[in-house]
């Protein structure tokens, strides 16, 4: 049986003294709820002090990028052993502001996710379709290759969770609708099927795109939604241990 998993990406918020208490607030309100997982992905600055606020709890740390690379001339970028190094069980690749901004294609996200199994970070690996995409009718197209790429050359599958985001309801308030969504991540099982086999029950696949606690039961209440990835909702603590809270009450 898949356990629920609720992870909150807080992008670039949060001062380290921010960060602190509000990782706090997040562990102290999330006490004795059990059944899943919960995630916090604070920025790189704040690794270190999330990860000494909540270390030893039920609550696990994901960065929200890594390279490639394990080390060598490359400015700017934190290597998966660093990573490991500073307490993280999880990274987020391929986020759709990374493929919008800083340019991060299939091909990168791949070779991220490969290195992250290599170096024992689990990946959260996110797809989605633009508003253009799926109002042309080509969400299972475009989301098809994102994820066939994502996983190329990948032998098991067992720590990979996939992000079905999409990008038009990312921040934007707009969300897919629960039947909308798990069209989507059914589509995504089935081709994790096609490649690794039954084994495919068991791989997470978590919703992303404005999720708040008024929208999450009912998307939870999809079969092959397991739990969601949050932006917005994650940086209050009161929201985020809602949709927490509600989560493990509907799965
Ligand atoms: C995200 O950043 O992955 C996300 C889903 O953001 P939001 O919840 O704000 O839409």
């Amino acid at each position: 049986m898949r356990r629920w998993m609720i992870a909150g990406n807080w992008k670039m918020h949060n001062t380290i003294n921010d960060a602190i208490a509000l990782a706090k607030a997040i562990k102290e309100g999330t006490q004795g709820v059990t059944g899943g997982e919960i995630i916090l992905a604070p920025p790189f600055t704040a690794l270190q002090s999330v990860y000494e606020t909540i270390k030893g709890s039920h609550i696990s740390l994901a960065a929200q990028n890594m390279f490639y690379e394990d080390k060598g001339a490359f400015t700017g970028e934190v290597a998966p052993s660093m990573l490991k190094d500073i307490g993280c069980t999880y990274a987020i690749i391929g986020h759709s502001e990374r493929r919008k901004y800083f340019h991060e294609t299939d091909d990168t996200v791949n070779l991220k996710t490969r290195k992250s199994i290599v170096a024992g970070i689990k990946p959260i690996v996110c797809v989605g379709e633009t508003e253009d995409e799926r109002e042309k009718g080509v969400t299972e197209f475009v989301v098809g290759i994102q994820v066939k790429k994502a996983l190329y050359g990948i032998d098991k599958i067992d720590d990979i969770v996939i992000a079905y985001e999409p990008v038009w309801a990312i921040g934007t308030g707009k969300n897919a609708t629960p039947i909308e969504a798990e069209e989507v991540h059914r589509f995504i099982r089935n081709i994790v099927g096609d490649i690794y086999g039954d084994v495919c029950k068991n791989t997470k696949i978590l919703y992303g795109g404005s999720v708040t606690p008024d929208n999450i039961s009912e998307l939870i209440g999809m079969e092959d939604i397991d739990g969601a990835l949050v932006g917005g909702a994650s940086l209050k603590s009161e929201g985020f241990i809602g949709i927490i809270r509600k989560t493990s009450e509907k799965k």
